[in-house]
């Protein structure tokens, strides 16, 4: 019961990669070189899952490099603990960055530098007006800016006051470093863009060596070009920070010259995928940590039991484009249990446990029955599972007045057990309050590993385990977070949360060879669904995902 390492990504196909391999094959550049660029204020999401396998995918397929780059420019919000989860979490996913580990804060000294070049060049004013001040003089969509009053400050006076801002001589909000462009330009990027600010924060790498910080927009493209980075991929948001990005490398003394490339966000019904939102889910206490197994987090889908192969098949067929879309969270199940189906060995367990004594079994004996390990997979083997006098079934699988079409065990009718017998239910003990709290029933000999010899038929099969050895276990089901498909959609998406999306069963019973089931290696309970082993002391299981699209109904 072990995880194999993931197998070697399969390249994805999209319209990037053909512009990275005509640029190569037209001889624009040597070798291509990407990035992933997390900002470490959180834990990695699905949709950076698609980033991620789109920047390593395409520079895997083309023999190129993709680097791992923390934009790490706002040290109110991250933290090391950030750092930490977002490298485990690439390499779970199936990428290595190899060497290439940059932090934008390696470069503060040269995006430093640059920004007194802008400032020599006058193409950067220091500029003294407060946050609502800036606001209002930014004009809208349909207006123009208006030119802050200190945007003709000299080359002298700036350079003083920018260095008097990193010596710490002013308090935050104080003053800002802008660029001096357009305050008239269409794209409001552009209308004299903010590029340092005063921060008097501790920086998880820099410490309090600074208390001016770049923003995203001046850090970012730099950073790709002191990487030599050639085709720098984000989502779409970014297209309208293409001409700043741009600008930048016009007016710098850059050693290369990166192009930024767009693709949409990946969204997924059901699905908050925002840094900030699940930032809140977690300070609010609405799910237990970043990878509450609720979440759409990579931590918290590798606790449900989600393999990274099941997630990049996910991203592949979820497809690469330009226009934005909403993909069905159906499509990301289905991708899981496809993977699952042929991966996991197979086990039996009893959520709901309903005792039934077999009255025709010798008391006291027990034997050991062939179980198939995976039927999807000849070479996973078979393996030994007790059975005795005393089993449990899922109470489910028991109706004492069943309806036409209920198959499964009623009183009078006979069942298959799986890899074990037939059973005929012959009584119904029921408590004072009239609920059944134990079958008897009889079992018939001949039919040891599940089949008549006189060939007459069943028509159900289910699982059940031996009482006397079974396990108990925690077992987890998990629901969607959210109650309708669009959260958020009408404001706040804390208020759609899904009050029942966590299940928690107490005590279920388990075959005895999962006492050993190993944390991280998913498994199939037959007939119920996909299971993983959770890291929390005690035995608990959490359900990865049910067997069929509507959550698992016995047959
Ligand atoms: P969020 O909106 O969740 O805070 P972000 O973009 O601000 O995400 P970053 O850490 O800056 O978070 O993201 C790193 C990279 O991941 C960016 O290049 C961004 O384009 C990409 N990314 C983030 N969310 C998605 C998504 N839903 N689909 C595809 N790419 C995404
Ligand atoms: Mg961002």
């Amino acid at each position: 019961m072990s995880v194999e390492a993931p197998a070697p990504p399969a390249p994805v196909a999209n319209f990037l990669r053909d512009i990275a391999a005509s640029d190569l094959a037209e001889g624009r550049h040597t070798g291509i070189v990407t990035r992933f660029p997390p900002e470490p204020n959180g834990y990695l999401h699905i949709g950076h899952a698609k980033a991620i396998c789109i920047s390593f995918g395409i520079a895997e397929d083309l023999k190129g490099r993709c680097y791992l780059r923390f934009d790490d420019t706002n040290p109110v919000k991250e933290e090391q603990e950030f750092i930490d989860a977002i490298q485990r979490d690439v390499r779970w996913l199936g990428y290595d960055w190899g060497k290439h580990l940059y932090y934008a804060s390696d470069y503060f000294e040269q995006l430093y530098a640059w920004a007194e070049h802008l400032i020599g060049k006058g193409l950067a004013y220091v500029d003294d007006q407060t946050a609502e001040e800036t606001r209002a003089n930014r004009g809208t969509l349909t207006a123009p800016g208006v030119n802050s009053p200190h945007r003709q400050r000299s080359v002298a006076e700036n350079l003083d006051l920018f260095r008097r801002m990193k010596a710490g001589e002013f308090p935050a909000g104080a003053r800002v470093l802008r660029a001096k462009i357009d305050m008239a330009a269409g794209n409001i990027n552009l209308r004299d863009p903010v590029l340092y600010r005063i921060i008097h924060a501790a920086h998880p790498r820099t410490g309090t060596a600074w208390c001016i910080y770049p923003n995203y927009d001046f850090a970012h493209g730099q950073s790709d070009a002191i990487e030599h980075v050639t085709h720098s991929l984000c989502s779409l948001e970014f297209e309208d920070h293409r001409p700043l990005y741009e600008w930048f490398l016009d007016h710098l003394p850059v050693p290369a010259r990166p192009r930024q490339y767009e693709f949409a966000r990946l969204n997924i019904t059901y699905t908050i995928l925002s840094k900030r939102h699940l930032t809140q889910f977690v300070r609010d206490k609405h799910v237990n940590g970043w990878d509450d197994p609720r979440m759409p987090t990579l931590a918290g889908l590798r606790r449900r039991g989600v393999p990274p192969e099941a997630l990049r098949d996910f991203i592949k067929r979820a497809g690469v484009a330009r226009a934005n879309s909403v993909v069905e969270i159906a499509m990301f199940d289905a991708c899981v249990r496809e993977y699952l189906n042929k991966a996991a060995p197979r086990f039996m367990a009893v959520l709901r446990p309903l005792k039934v004594v077999i009255e025709n079994y010798p008391e006291g004996e027990g034997e050991e029955l062939d179980a198939v390990n995976n039927p999807e997979d000849p070479t996973a083997g078979s393996r030994k599972v007790p059975f005795g006098r005393e089993i449990y079934i899922e109470h489910d699988d028991f109706m004492e007045n069943p309806p036409k079409k209920f198959y499964r065990l009623s009183p009078g009718k006979e069942v298959r057990l799986r890899y074990a017998y037939f059973i005929t239910c012959r009584e119904v003990v029921k408590n004072a309050g009239g609920e059944v709290t134990e079958l008897r029933c009889t079992y018939d000999p001949l039919t040891r590993g599940g089949n008549a010899p006189d060939g007459r038929k069943v028509q159900a099969t289910m699982h059940w385990v031996s009482a006397a050895k079974a396990i108990a276990a925690e077992v987890r089901l998990y629901n969607p977070l959210f109650n309708r498909p669009d959260p958020g959609a009408d404001g706040d998406p804390a208020q759609d949360l899904n009050p029942n999306s966590l299940d928690v069963i107490a005590a279920a019973k388990l075959e005895p060879a999962l006492s050993a089931a190993t944390v991280g290696a998913t498994i199939q309970f037959e007939r119920l669904g996909y299971f993983c082993r959770d890291p929390d002391s005690g035995l608990v299981f959490n359900r990865t995902v049910g067997l069929r699209d509507t959550y698992a109904k016995a047959p």
